[in-house]
């Protein structure tokens, strides 16, 4: 039998295009994403569901929702 690996869907920051807004910080249900040193954002997998919403409202388009091995 073929195994299946699970997949998890997280948020992953471009972080030298990151403009430090804090926006995708207010919308985390998941406190899982933070702006660190007020230079940019970095996101705690443990934390993160991979909901979208941070994706959503970043004005400047560096997040994404990658899918990582369980
Ligand atoms: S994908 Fe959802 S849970 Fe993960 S950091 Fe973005 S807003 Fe938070
Ligand atoms: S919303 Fe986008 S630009 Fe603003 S802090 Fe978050 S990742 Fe950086």
């Amino acid at each position: 039998m073929e195994s299946v690996k699970r997949k998890r869907r997280k948020a992953a920051v471009n972080q030298s295009d990151c403009v430090a807004c804090g926006c995708c910080v207010k919308v985390c249900p998941m406190s899982a994403i933070r702006v660190v040193r007020g230079v940019a954002a970095q996101v705690n997998e443990d934390k993160c569901v991979g909901c979208g919403k941070c994706a959503r409202e970043c004005p400047a388009s560096v997040i994404e929702i990658r899918e990582v091995e369980a």
